[in-house]
This record gives structure tokens, C-alpha cells and sequence, in this order.
């Protein structure tokens, strides 16, 4: 599933698009649409002045009650294609087309995202957790968010209301990285614990943006091209393989509904 650094590394190479005008959009699949607070007509002739990132949607601005919002669910894609280039793909739900010579294309084979067309941006993000990697995220508010809790650390950074972008990848490795189990109540950690966790989180989410994003099955970026970073995972996936730091077996269990990795000897 694309996370944080998947949706960044797509969102930085769209910015060439910023200025561009919208010529046209085709929604192919009406259910795709969840949620419309104006016709899609409105957006024809607008020109995109923002393109930026919340959590793990991705947000095109092209007016100021105007946003065009897409989320990529469990295994959707979002690329340009020059304009002349026919999408090939199956399961292409929306085609933006821009005045640029470029087709913006959104493609989802399971369907779990889809396609906000909201006014009010701030309102419809009013219930997302902080940016973990704004200033506003600091090592005190993770502490806020994990005292007193019984649920299990890697439940709730996968909370979208307590931080915005953290998958299953990330998770694991955040807390592989903090030397913490996933499975360990968010209120039983130390202070150090919860600096080092602080800490962790951010480095392997900016390691996932340097490397382009993770390619677990289906990521590709806005070149339609596999990211790098899965090549360095350390636990993610890797069940029954060695630790890269101890050699013991990485062990899976399920958090959350989600296949959760860990090494038992590095992770406490
Ligand atoms: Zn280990």
C-alpha cells in the first residue's frame, strides 16, 4: 500500500505539472467517486496552482473550493502520460487531461481509494493526525498520543486520526529501528523509548522518500517506474529470513488485521 514517502515521491514529481490548465476529465467509473461537492465540469479550464500531499491522499488544488482529491488505496497508481500515449492498463479510472501535452492517470486494480472532489479541504481533513515529518510532530506529542493506551504501539501509529501516512511498512520498520515490539501496549513506553521511536519514525520515512518509495507489489511512482526502498527493508516482509543486525529468524504475527514483522532478540 502506498504510504507517506510513495505518496511524497509521486506528489514531487507531479509539481511539474503546477500551472498547467485542466482540459478535460474523464471518471471512467462513477463508483470511484466518493464523495462530490461540485460537478466535475467546474474543474474544466482551471488552472492546477497547488499539488501537495495530506497523509497518504494526494491533493490538486485547482481552485481555491476547488480540490481534487485521490487516495491509492491498497494498490493504486497514479502517473503522467505525454499526451499522445494511449494508457494501455486495465483498470484506468480517471484521466486528467492537462494543457500541457500530459495525461494525468489514475489506475486501481482493487479499487480501496478513489476520488474526493471536495470544497473545503481543511474540513475534510479535520480528523487527520499530525505530519510525521512537521515540526508540530515532536517526540512530547507521541508521547501524548501513546500514554495511558492499552492498544498495541503499531496499532496506533497506524492510527490516521493520532499520524497522518504511516502504513505497514514504515511501522514495522520504525519500530524495528526503535529496538520496541510491535505488540507492546503504547502506554508501557519510556521516555527514551518514546524519543528513540520519535526519532525512528522519521528517519525511515525519510530514508522512503530518498529511495523513492517501496516497492512491495504494486507502487510505482509518476513515471510509472518501482521505487528502492525495498531493497532495504529490514523486517517488512521478511519473515523467516535472518535479522540483518542479530541473524534470529524474523518472526510474523497479526496487529491490527495487518501481517505484522519483528525480530524477538533486537525488539523489546
Ligand atoms: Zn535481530
Amino acid at each position: 500500500m502506498p504510504e507517506l514517502p510513495e505518496v511524497e515521491t509521486i506528489v514531487r514529481a507531479l509539481q511539474v505539472n503546477r500551472g498547467a490548465s485542466i482540459k478535460n476529465i474523464d471518471i471512467r467509473r462513477k463508483d470511484i467517486l466518493r464523495l462530490q461537492e461540485y460537478e466535475v465540469e467546474e474543474l474544466h479550464g482551471r488552472t492546477i496552482k497547488n499539488i501537495c500531499r495530506r497523509g497518504k491522499f494526494l491533493v490538486f488544488e485547482p481552485g481555491r473550493d476547488l480540490n481534487l482529491i485521490f487516495h491509492l488505496g491498497m494498490s493504486g497508481r497514479f502517473y503522467m502520460l505525454t499526451a499522445a500515449r494511449e494508457p494501455v492498463e486495465k483498470h484506468i479510472h480517471v484521466i486528467v487531461h492537462l494543457d500541457n501535452d500530459t495525461n494525468l492517470i489514475y489506475q486501481d486494480t482493487r479499487r480501496f481509494g478513489g476520488v474526493w472532489l471536495v470544497r473545503d479541504r481543511e474540513h475534510f481533513f479535520r480528523h487527520m493526525g499530525r505530519e510525521p515529518l512537521s515540526t508540530s510532530f515532536t517526540a512530547a506529542y507521541l508521547g501524548d498520543i501513546l500514554k495511558q493506551r492499552k492498544a498495541p504501539v503499531k496499532n496506533l501509529l497506524l492510527n490516521q486520526h493520532l499520524i497522518s501516512g504511516i502504513g505497514n511498512i514504515y511501522a514495522d520498520e520504525a519500530l524495528f529501528a526503535a529496538g520496541i515490539r510491535p505488540n507492546r501496549p503504547g502506554g508501557s513506553l519510556s521516555q527514551q523509548e518514546i524519543k528513540k521511536l520519535h526519532r525512528s519514525i522519521r528517519k525511515v520515512l525519510r530514508q522512503g522518500i530518498e529511495l523513492r518509495g517501496t516497492t512491495f507489489r504494486d507502487y510505482r511512482d509518476a513515471f510509472n517506474e518501482s521505487g528502492g526502498f525495498q531493497n532495504y527493508l529490514k523486517v517488512y516482509g521478511r519473515y523467516n529470513q535472518p535479522c540483518p543486525q542479530c541473524g534470529n529468524l524474523i518472526q510474523r504475527i497479526r496487529l491490527a488485521g495487518r501481517s505484522t514483522h519483528f525480530c524477538a532478540n533486537c525488539q523489546h
